[in-house]
């Protein structure tokens, strides 16, 4: 909320002082900004550019596939021979069983019935409608947040379904159709990102900062539009709808029905696959019971919605999270007492730091501050957790996410490396992100910056890896601080305008 001071000047006019805060509540922008001031020209340098964009826009996908066709019970996990590899490789196309054939329609109609109802849900059933943070152009959206119960009608439906004679059968029916549901949810994420990609060019919206600078493939990939929503539905944000209900709910699904097709196949349902159902279950419980929190990450304030977004949530999240169950499925790995409390004490660990760290930020943002925190104020007005898991690390919650992830990858034993992806990848995921944001972080608060990393010099696991300094070049961060500023000085002067007037 912008301080205003109003104070008499020396021949009697009245000025103000406005003081921004992080936290701005403004009116809409009197005086808007021109389309092309709002949304200047990306420099296409993230992810190595058009080069390394159109390489991830082309790998993500085929590794979704290679995950499943390297990894099956026709093949076992993962061929270490030229002969087992030739042989995962005949398999493309030619798989003994629907779960691999790379398209049905029956699967395509499926998928579409899933993501229909999907909104259906969002439509009807009830929430809180909460406004998102500040945008550039002085305007801020409403999102209805109901995704939890979308997820508790999902799961009382699936109860029943399990319930019912012929329910767990019924259930591996996503099992059995892995690929095809792969290539579905593809053909959604590639239509989405073209269609919201060329609808940007004739609607007039908000771009994001990082995806406007006129190369297709870049654009393509990191998003034009920030907030794109389909025509004369404003109201539903697509963004934050795929970012937690299709993907995430269906990976929960998907899990539930690889320990379906475990139960048919043993008899029961092994230690290391209830670990993995309950831990995994978990993340996406958590995360529905927060949706709200999803507003202030960096996927919904900066990035815009593009192929990285709509591929990431609705294929990458739930076809190759759920690599590890679907691994179980077909080779159960039994972990007896002592190792299964080995990853479950991992698992609660991880979760302990990441549920502590993000709610001492979360009350500390909301103005608690409940374990009195030692803190240090910034120029910029907005205060700086220095004691407390914030004191340890700079992203003591993204250690907590990677120690929770090796303990998703630990119950499928050691038989193969492939099972591990998820960690690998989720702290390079973690260690781009933490960088991105530190580099953020010193735009927003300049020197303070400085001074907070001289106090807390651990970058994310605490007391290891200590860096004062970060990447400083000129990135679509310094850019963001400079157009968010022209946005609200452009506010500040109508501010004072209207203040004189009167
Ligand atoms: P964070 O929740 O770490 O938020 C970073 C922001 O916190 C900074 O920009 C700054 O914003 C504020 N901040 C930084 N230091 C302090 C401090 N000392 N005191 C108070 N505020 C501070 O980042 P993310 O949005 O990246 O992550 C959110 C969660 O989502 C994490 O737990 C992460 O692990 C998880 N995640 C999970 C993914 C998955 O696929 N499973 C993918 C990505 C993230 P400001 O000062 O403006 O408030």
């Amino acid at each position: 909320m912008p301080d205003s001071q109003p104070s008499t000047g020396e021949e009697g006019t009245t000025t103000t002082v406005i003081t921004a805060t992080t936290h701005l509540t403004l009116p809409a922008h009197p005086i808007p900004l021109t389309y092309d001031e709002l949304n200047p020209r990306s420099k296409p340098e993230e992810f190595f550019g058009p080069i390394g964009t159109f390489g991830i826009t082309l790998l993500a996908p085929l590794f979704t596939y290679i995950f499943f066709y390297t990894c099956n019970d026709a093949v076992g996990c993962t061929p270490t021979t030229v002969s087992g590899w030739k042989y995962a490789w005949s398999l493309v196309g030619n798989f003994p069983s629907s779960a691999g054939y790379l398209w049905e329609w029956k699967a395509f109609a499926v998928y579409l019935g899933w993501y229909a109802y999907c909104i259906v849900c969002w439509k009807l059933l009830p929430g809180d409608v909460i406004k998102g943070n500040l945008l550039r152009d002085g305007t801020r959206k409403n999102y209805k947040m109901n995704g939890l119960y979308t997820l508790i009608l999902t799961l009382g439906l699936s109860v029943g379904i399990l319930l019912n004679p012929g329910g767990i059968e019924l259930f591996t029916w996503l099992y059995d159709h892995w690929v095809p549901l792969v290539s579905s949810s593809l053909a959604m994420a590639t239509f989405q990102a073209l269609w919201i990609y060329g609808y940007s060019y004739y609607n007039g919206e908000l771009l994001a900062l990082g995806g406007n600078s006129g190369n297709f493939i870049y654009d393509f990939f990191m998003g034009r539009p920030l907030n794109p929503h389909p025509p004369l539905f404003p109201s539903f944000d697509i963004k934050t709808f795929n970012e937690v209900r299709p993907g995430m709910i269906l990976w929960l699904l998907l899990n539930i029905s690889c320990a379906c097709e475990q139960y048919l196949r043993l008899g029961t349902i092994t230690d290391s696959m209830w670990v993995v159902l309950i831990f995994e279950g978990w993340y996406t419980v958590d995360c529905l019971i927060q949706e709200h929190t999803i507003l202030n990450q960096m996927d919904i304030t900066t990035d815009g919605f593009g192929f990285m977004l709509s591929m990431g949530d609705l294929t990458w999240v739930p076809f190759t999270y759920g690599l590890q169950a679907r691994f179980l499925a077909f080779n159960p790995v039994h972990m007896g007492p002592i190792y299964t409390s080995i990853v479950v004490a991992i698992t609660l660990v991880g979760n302990y730091i990441f549920r502590q760290a993000n709610n001492e930020k979360g009350n500390f943002r909301a103005g608690k501050n409940p374990k009195n925190l030692e803190y240090m104020t910034t120029e910029r007005g907005t205060k700086l957790l220095t004691s407390g898991w914030w004191g340890r690390s700079r992203h003591p919650n993204y250690f907590g996410d990677w120690l929770m992830a090796l303990g998703w990858c630990l119950p499928t034993g050691f038989s193969t490396p492939l099972t591990y992806y998820y960690i690998v990848y989720f702290v390079i995921l973690l260690v781009h992100r933490q960088i991105r944001d530190d580099e953020a972080c010193r735009h927003k608060y300049g020197k303070d910056w400085d001074k907070y990393c001289e106090k807390v010099p651990y970058k994310i696991i605490p007391y290891i890896y200590a860096s004062h300094s970060i990447c400083d070049d000129r990135s679509i961060w310094v850019r963001a601080s400079e157009v968010w500023m022209i946005g609200v000085e452009g506010m500040m002067r109508s501010e004072n305008l209207s203040v004189h007037r009167s």
